[in-house]
């Protein structure tokens, strides 16, 4: 259903943040970018100027890193305690979850999504990861090895590991989970000791900026985040190619991943980590709980509506069992209320931008016209804002592009299979490899598939499961490295293995 209906505003103080002029923060000082120019955001509900924030390019990111530098090398961040860290990151969890409506309107403001749903999932997500995290300043451990030289083999040594912050780490995060991808991303930096430099989405900047005020209150030294608003081909590009910067951390599409690598290659090597596109299959065998399996396909292609890198958006079936899987999804689908996420009523928002609903309405268009058919959907939604109806696709064919690529939309591609042997073949069919899940009830074939499929992360019997402590990522072209869980904080240290001869 479209919902009509005004949207309730947001409150009087989530409006006073977001009608501030948004400035950069670079060395602990809010500042305009040095060119003076900004950009304007908006509200994809409504296609509304919400915000103007500061442009900031190279000279920007410059500052920053050499604030980054500083603040990494001397000053208070270097001489804290693994403690003092964790306390410090302790408290922006407990400041961020007294704000969560507060984050939550933001959210839902700057990036479409149902603001039930920003308090429910994102904005906890991100309380939790810091916590995660914080815990983990005091357990960064090193080992002690007991070596044996053999062309010294009278002497003695003592070896062991240190494990010390990677350095100066620049982040690149998109659009999706805004506040979500900079936790995940500050999280590890600043348990480590790490130095950052942010670069948020140019469509959704807003949450981010938010934070950087709660980091400011919350104490950090100035310098330990510096945060740029900006564009990704300028403040980007300037960020991953930075001959001062130890590491990129990067979140987006797999086309811009690559163009990190090439500009980190040629700069200075920096360490690279980078979480990508996905195209997820979901597997519903013959003998799965429909009544979960149904509800869980809707939920891993339309949660977020689709602006997920791990959506389930190829749904393959069991032939005994395809039309009524397919028509209990597009129940689910009929069922979801389109409209501005400010509304309590809203079950899935406006695309994030006009370029993502012509993107999304391009792969649908594609896909019909080459004989694919929308059993739900399959067009942009008859009302203001950047809005695409919940999609399922079927007769669609393998070389298809709805089939190949990522469209980062609410459209699943539902495909029929035969026999359960062949189907985890197909699934791993992709260049891609982050996430991936099977239904049944059979729990020793669900652990046999689930080693068999080739994804970072694997669901049996749910979907879109993330905890902290669970690492994230990509096999093949979804990524490299891993967010979250402590597998991420091994990809912000160095290990230096120190031995003394006694
Ligand atoms: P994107 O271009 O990959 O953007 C991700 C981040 O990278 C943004 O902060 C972006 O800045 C920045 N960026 C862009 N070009 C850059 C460059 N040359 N050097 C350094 N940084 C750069 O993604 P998008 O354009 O927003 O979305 C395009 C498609 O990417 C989507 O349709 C979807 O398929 C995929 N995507 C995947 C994820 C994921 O989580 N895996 C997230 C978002 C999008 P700007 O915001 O200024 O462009
Ligand atoms: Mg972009």
């Amino acid at each position: 259903m479209i919902l009509t209906a005004e949207a309730p505003a947001a409150r009087k103080e989530t409006m006073a943040f977001i009608d501030q002029q948004h400035q950069l923060l670079i060395d602990g000082q809010w500042q305009p970018a040095a060119s003076g120019k900004t950009f304007e955001v908006k509200n994809p509900a409504n296609e509304q100027t919400l915000a103007q924030v500061a442009e900031g390019d190279r000279a920007d990111i410059d500052l920053a890193v050499k604030a980054a530098r500083r603040a990494f090398e001397s000053g208070p961040w270097p001489q804290m305690t693994p403690s003092q860290r964790g306390q410090l990151i302790w408290k922006l969890a407990d400041m961020l979850e007294q704000n969560v409506e507060e984050f939550a309107e933001i959210e839902s403001l700057d990036n479409g999504k149902p603001k039930v749903v920003a308090a429910a999932a994102d904005i906890p997500l991100a309380v939790d990861l810091f916590r995660y995290m914080a815990g983990w300043t005091t357990k960064l451990e090193g080992n002690t090895l007991p070596i044996s030289v053999p062309y010294l083999p009278d002497a003695e040594f003592h070896s062991f590991t240190l494990r010390e912050p990677v350095g100066v780490v620049g982040q690149i995060i998109p659009w999706n989970f805004p506040l979500l991808m900079a936790a995940w991303k500050l999280g590890p930096a600043l348990a480590t000791g790490c130095t950052v430099v942010l670069k948020v989405a140019e469509e959704t900047p807003l949450s981010a900026l938010r934070l950087g005020h709660l980091i400011q209150e919350a104490g950090f030294p100035p310098g330990v985040v510096n945060i740029v608003t900006g564009f990704g081909e300028t403040a980007g590009a300037a960020l991953a190619a930075h001959p001062d910067v130890d590491k990129v951390a990067f979140t987006g599409s797999t086309e811009v991943g690559k163009l990190i690598v090439k500009a980190a290659g040629e700069s200075n090597l920096k360490k690279v980590t980078l979480e990508l596109g996905g195209k997820s299959p979901n597997i519903v065998l013959p003998d799965a709980d429909l009544s979960a399996a149904i509800p869980g396909a809707a939920n891993a292609i339309f949660f977020n509506h689709g602006q997920c890198c791990c959506a389930g958006s190829r749904l393959f079936v069991h032939q005994s069992q395809f039309d009524e899987v397919v028509e209990g999804v597009a129940e689910q689908a009929r069922q979801i209320n389109l409209g501005p996420g400010m509304d309590p009523q809203c079950g899935m928002g406006p695309m994030v931008s006009q370029i993502q609903q012509e993107r999304v309405c391009g792969y649908m268009d594609a896909g019909l016209n080459a004989g694919a058919q929308a059993v739900v959907g399959g067009k942009r939604a008859d009302r203001d804002g950047y809005f695409v109806e919940p999609t399922i696709l079927v007769n669609t064919q393998p070389e298809m592009s709805v089939i190949q690529e990522e469209i980062f939309g609410p459209v699943v591609a539902a495909v029929p299979f035969d026999d359960p042997e062949q189907i985890v073949a197909e699934a791993n069919d992709s260049i891609y490899g982050l996430a991936a899940a099977v239904w049944t009830r059979d729990i020793s074939r669900g652990h046999k598939i689930a080693k068999r499929l080739r994804a970072g992360n694997v669901w049996v019997n749910c979907y879109n499961i993330f905890d902290a402590a669970l690492p994230f990522g990509g096999y093949k072209q979804s990524g490299w490295g891993r967010e979250m869980g402590h597998a991420a904080l091994d990809l912000y240290t160095e290990t230096k293995a120190v031995t003394v001869q006694l």
